[in-house]
């Protein structure tokens, strides 16, 4: 029988034992997939649907190929061949087609342009000097208008070089506010800027690093109700997103108004960039037509990100943005191009457009945009699906009472050592499911993680198989730090 490697990704390898890659031997896909799922049963649930079919948020690549293009489950697998599991992941941070007035390829009529200063012949002279940019290339950048959406870990960077190289106007949306925690990564702003809107900080940085071009600022959140008039004055759209609504939003809008759009996204060590332009090759949702479910993914803020790893992403986002505009080299349309820092490696895989797809396609059924986080399965706070909380005093006071609650401490081992209950008794998220005898002995139980998010998918998990008596910290171990133990830091 051929042998085959199985890559695991990151978010999925505590399901595999730690392992990257597993060989195995299969004489297709469908049964190497299975033969992993044998021997991790934890990866089941990530991959797998109830009755065995691959789940639709999972992407499976035979060498570049994605098995979709193939023969999908039943695709051959020959000797050495490899197998690859890439799941959809969200993250930036917290958080195209060559720019439409450019002048190559002729056929847009142009006003006459307006020369370069002295200061800026200096500014661009090592593009200038460049056969690929040159004069025409720089007036080029000089027109266009590029949006961030999101400018933390992908936007700060992406922004910087943008500005940088001269870019007419760039659009920045955000609404939040600096943390300390973004100053790992977000290297737009400096210890001065914490507490200060980003839009503010970032604007005075871009500013000051590039006088002659115009930073727009979009403090709203981005929503269905006004993605479309926000996006529809730019020619390239950069996104920095954190969450899936968003990006499904931002890929939409992207394709319901012919606008490239350059994706970029980080996990732990590693990176996925792509230019999705359904003009001329697949979109987000060809890729993924559908999120995974929210209490499979755990965010930037739930899982860490190696700090640099958000600067090279969004500086190969800046990089396929110039070159869009420009209309230079080859965009990265079509590929999707993974990035492993712990490695240092870098992969490419081949998109195709999904002719299914409900967005792109010759057989769309979606022609507006629609809720995205109804539709990502993040609508609902914890009360509004029925999950039972407790407030920081309210534990409080339990825990002094005779027969106090259980304590359940669902985050990840790392997490612990920045903070802890006593007398907590731990348990990540996902070993949850195994690991419920450990709780049935207790009378009550409260389960916490950092911010609420988690111990609320938590507590659901076990209202489902059947405990009564559990309810989740509301605003977590990071609430409880600011309003009853202040001598706890919180991260
Ligand atoms: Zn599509």
């Amino acid at each position: 029988m051929p042998q085959t490697t199985v890559k695991i990704p990151t978010p999925l390898r505590s399901f595999a034992d730690g392992k990257a890659e597993v060989a195995l031997d299969a004489e297709t896909v469908g049964a190497a997939i299975r033969r992993l799922t044998d021997d991790h049963p934890g990866l089941r649930r990530h991959l797998l649907t109830g009755d065995g079919a691959l789940r639709s948020f999972v992407s499976v690549y035979l060498n570049d190929r994605d098995i979709r293009t193939l023969q999908r489950d039943a695709t051959p697998v020959a000797d050495g061949d490899v197998v690859s599991i890439v799941p959809a992941i969200a993250g930036g941070t917290s958080g195209e087609l060559r720019a439409s007035s450019s002048s190559r390829g002729g056929t847009i009529a142009l006003a006459p342009e307006r020369p370069f200063t002295q200061d800026e012949l200096r500014r661009y002279s090592r593009h200038l000097l460049l056969p690929e940019v040159g004069v025409t290339g720089q007036h080029a950048l000089r027109r266009a208008k590029v949006l961030l959406v999101g400018t933390g870990g992908l936007g700060a960077p992406a922004a910087l070089y943008l500005a940088a190289a001269g870019v007419g106007t760039i659009g920045l949306v955000d609404f939040d506010a600096v943390e300390l925690s973004n100053l790992q990564r977000q290297v737009l702003y400096s210890t001065a800027d914490v507490g200060r809107p980003k839009l503010d900080a970032a604007r005075a940085r871009l500013e000051g690093l590039n006088p002659t071009i115009e930073i727009v600022p979009h403090g709203a959140h981005l929503d269905a109700s006004n993605a479309l008039d926000v996006l529809k004055g730019y020619d390239v759209v950069v996104d920095g997103t954190d969450n899936f609504p968003t990006r499904y939003l931002v890929n939409d809008a992207c394709v319901l108004l012919g606008k490239p759009n350059v994706y970029g996204s980080i996990y732990r060590f590693e990176g996925q960039v792509s230019v999705f332009d359904a003009r001329r090759g697949p979109c987000y949702r060809c890729l993924y037509p559908e999120p995974p479910p929210a209490d499979l993914v755990p965010s930037c803020a739930e899982a860490g990100v190696l700090g640099v790893l958000p600067g090279v992403v969004g500086a190969l986002q800046a990089t396929e943005a110039i070159k869009l505009i420009v209309g230079v080299g080859e965009p990265l349309v079509g590929r999707l191009l993974l990035y492993d820092a712990s490695s240092m490696s870098f992969r490419q895989l081949h998109l195709e457009k999904n002719p299914g797809c409900v967005l792109c396609s010759p057989k769309a059924t979606q022609h507006g945009l629609i809720d995205y986080p109804a539709f990502c399965g993040v609508a609902n706070s914890a009360p509004a699906l029925g999950i039972p909380e407790v407030t920081p005093e309210e534990l409080h006071d339990e825990l002094a009472r005779p027969d106090p609650p259980l304590l359940v401490d669902v985050r990840e081992p790392e997490e612990l050592e920045i903070s802890h209950l006593e007398g907590a008794l731990a348990i990540p998220k996902g070993e949850l499911p195994e690991r419920v005898d450990e709780l049935t002995r207790a009378r009550s139980v409260v389960l916490f993680c950092r911010s609420g998010g988690r111990s609320a998918d938590a507590t659901k998990t076990l209202l489902d198989l059947g405990f009564q008596n559990v309810r989740s910290l509301k605003g977590g171990i990071n609430a409880w730090a600011e309003r009853v133990d202040r001598s706890l830091p919180t991260y």
